[in-house]
């Protein structure tokens, strides 16, 4: 039977509440126990997919092409494993669900109301993921914070849950934040207090803290807080700033966050096998070099819109002993070459990520001539890939004007276009190329030497393709085509095998790469920058 840890936020947003869901999952994996995590966001969308990244951060897409929220991507990196649609609950597709059946007469003529239905189809999704992925122990992430109008019923939906399961089948770990007064050098507990006194008069008595702070908490200071929010001494967690996201678990795991979970689950506290972890926090803290690779995009200034590009950087950086530092470039701001020069002269690898709309595409097309023309490592996804296509399209196939028609209508080649399967698509949620798809790659290319397969799979998420009719005339003006379909007619690669590195993928690498295993595409990008500057 599955057990359940329900994990919500006190005082304040963006606590950091999805990393200590992913460090507890990952600490539950190394004792030898099968692992699964939801995220239940309240916000109304049905997804996060039609939301701006200003808005909400990445979206992060599944394999099954679920479309998802950015904590998802955490879960997958500190878990190691692949989720998917039912690990992500939204109020919208809650409500989506319960009105459907309400139009179909599925509730036989019954009034249709918060409780019990909209709380009952809460319930069964976390029955679902039980169902589908058949965990040891469910993690379900609550957003937002305790106190909201919007997760109401979802906090209610689990107060039902725990008495239905029963005591020792669920726990509730509420993570809060401890603010620090630096004039008086001390730091507040009444916030946490007050934020448990709302959680119980839900009916949810928490049966662990978890104390986010800058610093460190003293054993009297935890006592207290135990005292006043009745809870065990030894379920008081501290989790101070860390330097990396990655120390996270091992900083909880000292603390005896895990036997503390099994034994309030009333299972058995197995050995942990934390070593290769140990080894990964080994790596991240003793660097052996640094490069600097520029992020060029449109959403610079939410760092979140580009998580698992960030942190697929990071990843290469661990493998290969070396300190990344990142220069984020608002592509906007890229006016001329001059302009890509000032910026660019001084980095070691260039990705240009994923986006949507106008707003910027001409300076990206100046970051990738900079790159192109100066052989400085160059990485493109998605719309990187689309980008490096019509700057190649233009300035070395001489194609005038050559664009998307995602950005000109009238451009005279339409390099990158519409999927004819997306042309008579009229809605905008979830209806993208998303998901999951086979790619076969060419003998004798970069895509080949890094993959060390001839077919791979790789997860998208996009609406325009490459225009196979320019295949012939970019190909012969010496682009490389080393990704396909497994019917070769969509481009999913493309090569410039002039330079060292210069990659682009129409699909998202960004999503499959791991702490301990970086995906071979942000390797290779790694690797050729290292090589360059130490040569
Ligand atoms: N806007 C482009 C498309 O829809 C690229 C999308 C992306 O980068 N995710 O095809």
């Amino acid at each position: 039977m599955t057990k359940y840890i329900f994990i919500t936020g006190g005082v304040v947003s963006s606590l950091g509440k999805g990393i200590v869901a992913a460090s507890l999952g990952r600490l539950l994996v190394s004792r030898g126990y099968k692992v699964s995590v939801q995220k239940f966001d309240p916000y109304i969308n049905v997804d996060p997919g039609t939301m701006s990244p200003f808005q909400h951060g990445e979206v992060f897409v599944c394999e099954d092409g679920a479309e998802t929220d950015l904590d998802l991507g955490h879960y997958e990196r500190f878990i190691d494993t692949n989720l998917s649609q039912i690990n992500n609950v939204t109020s919208g597709s809650v409500y989506q669900t319960v009105i459907n059946k309400e139009r179909r007469g599925e509730y036989l003529g019954a009034t249709v109301q918060m409780i019990p239905h909209i709380t009952g189809e809460i319930k069964s999704r976390l029955t679902l993921a039980s169902k589908r992925n058949n965990p040891d122990i469910l993690i379900a992430e609550i957003g937002g914070t305790i106190g909201d109008i919007e997760s109401l019923p979802f906090i209610e939906a689990i107060r039902q849950f725990r008495a239905e399961v029963g005591p020792q089948n669920s726990m509730s770990i509420h993570v809060t934040l401890l603010p620090y007064l630096p004039t008086s050098g001390e730091l507040k507990t009444k916030p946490t207090q007050h934020s448990v006194n709302v959680l119980r008069s839900y009916g949810i008595q928490p049966e662990m803290l978890v104390l986010r702070t800058q610093v460190p908490v003293s054993k009297s200071e935890k006592d207290k807080i135990a005292l006043f929010c009745s809870v065990n001494k030894e379920s008081v967690i501290e989790c101070k700033d860390l330097k990396s996201i990655y120390e996270v678990p091992l900083y909880l795991e000292k603390q005896g966050i895990t036997s503390q979970v099994l034994k309030t689950l009333n299972l058995e506290d197995k050995p942990a096998d934390l070593v290769q972890w140990a080894d990964l926090i080994n790596k991240i803290n003793n660097p052996k070099h640094e490069l600097t690779v520029a992020i060029a995009g449109k959403y610079t200034e939410l760092n979140d819109a580009y998580i698992s590009v960030v942190e697929s950087l990071k990843h290469a950086g661990f493998q290969n002993d070396t300190k990344i530092n990142l220069k984020w470039i608002a592509s906007e701001e890229i006016l001329t070459d001059e302009d890509a020069k000032a910026h660019l002269c001084d980095v070691d690898a260039i990705v240009v990520p994923g986006g949507f709309g106008v707003r910027g595409i001409e300076g990206k097309l100046k970051v990738v001539k900079y790159a192109r023309e100066n052989n400085v490592p160059y990485l493109g996804l998605c719309l990187g890939m689309q980008c490096a296509v019509i700057e190649f399209a233009r300035n070395v196939a001489h194609l005038e004007d050559a664009n998307s028609t995602e950005f000109d209508k009238n451009t005279p080649h339409k390099v990158v276009d519409l999927m004819e399967e997306q042309k008579n698509i009229a809605g905008y949620g979830a209806t993208m190329r998303l998901g999951s798809y086979p790619c076969k790659i060419a003998p004798n290319t970069k895509a080949r030497e890094v993959y060390g397969s001839d077919l791979i799979l790789e997860r998208h998420r996009h609406r325009f393709e490459f225009n196979s009719e320019y295949k012939d005339i970019l190909t012969k003006a010496g682009l490389v085509i080393s990704g396909t379909s497994p019917d070769e007619l969509l481009a999913e690669i493309v090569e410039y095998p002039k330079n060292d590195w210069f990659v682009a993928c129409q699909f998202h690498p960004e999503f499959k790469s791991r702490p301990q295993k970086p995906h071979p595409l942000f390797d290779g990008l790694i690797k050729t920058a290292l090589k360059k500057k130490l040569s």
